[in-house]
């Protein structure tokens, strides 16, 4: 089976976890500060936090923006259930807005008619590796006093008008699964321009204590002395996780030029099926290619997306599909009454979307069994 994603984890990255597990500190030791600054100076950030998921950082993001009770924080429909989740954590109504065909992200368009004086945040993601139109949204947030939070889970080590993701948005969150960029098996970090975002998203992350004698009611209490100032959560990250994760950072630019260069071979091959639709690079952007999915011509295709996905199964191809809108899970309809028909891009983008394997551990061989693959179950499904 060739999956849709996997790890690249070598013997740096194993004596790098070992040394952690020989040393005094397992957790809450140097190298989570370490890890937290190598992703920054890497992406040009000047603050950053790690979390224990991708998922965590988002809640701490969102706590931190201040989205609370009643409030509302604008997401596409179109991402891992994460990125509207962390609304509803804080008691807040996630409000969809559609995607953009092209780029597949946040139509900032149609985000603008979504705001209303309940509007706290708008959390676009950078879907698949491509950035979102942060400089569209970032103009809309400022009109409208909103906090931005780039969903970047996809994008670490892509670039949007030259510059690396990471340093533009008011937050943004990075994942560490074994399908993202880099791993640390589970994690995920928050960065961040501004000191007071870093302060709450440190202390969300540990029970929101606070421990600097200047930030303390009662700073002549003792040595042994903490507070808990707001409601926070264990959401900490360990030393064996960062050390395999500083590791897996000095592969990333590796990791992303491969990924790119599947991406391009798979560009090419596919050129000449027809009706089929490609990941496409926003002008002035450049795509870390998280996933590669491909947009079939389903009124073509003999037993449409199903057929084709299962034929796939069958060639040992561990095709996925991302994602099934975040509107059409149960759970969404039945608290908040989304229903099909709301996001009517998104929706028809999951009807002929599939995700075939693009990870840089692929060897040139798997690459060519791909093509192989998908092109000979397009020909024989095509009618
Ligand atoms: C993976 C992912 C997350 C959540 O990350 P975890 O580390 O798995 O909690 C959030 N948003 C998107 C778009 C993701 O793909």
């Amino acid at each position: 089976m060739i999956p849709y994603g996997f790890q690249w984890i070598d013997k740096e990255e194993i004596d790098a976890v070992v040394g952690v597990l020989r040393s005094d500190r397992i957790t809450q030791g140097p190298c989570i500060e370490e890890f937290e600054r190598a992703v920054a100076e890497y992406t040009q950030a000047l603050h950053a936090v790690a979390f224990s998921s991708g998922t965590a950082a988002l809640h701490a993001a969102c706590a931190a923006a201040g989205v609370g009770t009643g409030d509302e924080a604008i997401t596409s429909p179109l991402s891992f259930i994460a990125s509207a989740n962390c609304a509803v954590y804080m008691g807040a109504r996630p409000v969809f807005a559609d995607i953009e065909p092209a780029s597949l992200t946040l139509d900032w368009r149609k985000a603008a008619k979504k705001v209303t004086p309940r509007t706290k945040a708008v959390i676009p993601v950078d879907f698949g590796g491509q950035p979102c139109a942060l400089d569209e949204i970032t103009a809309l947030a400022r009109q409208h006093g909103l906090v931005v939070i780039e969903d970047a889970a996809h994008a670490l080590g892509a670039e949007y008008k030259g510059r690396l993701v990471g340093s533009r948005a008011d937050m943004t969150i990075l994942s560490f699964h074994p399908v993202k960029h880099i791993t640390t098996g589970e994690g995920g970090m928050v960065l961040t321009n501004d000191a007071a975002l870093h302060e709450k998203l440190a202390r969300f992350r540990t029970h929101g204590i606070a421990r600097e004698p200047s930030k303390l009611t009662r700073p002549d209490e003792g040595a042994w002395y903490y507070e808990m100032q707001e409601l926070g959560y264990n959401y900490r990250i360990t030393d064996i996780q960062c050390a395999l994760g500083l590791a897996q950072l000095k592969k990333l630019d590796l990791f992303v030029k491969r990924r790119r260069e599947i991406a391009g071979q798979y560009a090419l091959a596919f050129s000449s099926l027809p009706g089929l639709r490609l990941p496409q690079e926003s002008a002035g952007t450049r795509s870390s290619y998280h996933l590669y999915v491909l947009q079939l011509p389903i009124d073509r295709l003999k037993g449409g997306r199903r057929a084709f996905f299962d034929a796939l199964v069958e060639w040992k191809l561990g095709v996925n599909v991302h994602y099934i809108p975040i509107h059409l899970q149960p759970y969404y309809q039945r608290r908040f009454g989304y229903r099909r028909g709301d996001f009517p891009l998104a929706e028809g983008y999951y009807d002929r979307a599939i995700t075939i394997p693009l990870y840089p551990k692929m060897t040139d061989e798997d690459v060519r069994y791909v093509i192989a693959s998908v092109s000979d179950v397009f020909r024989q499904l095509w009618t």
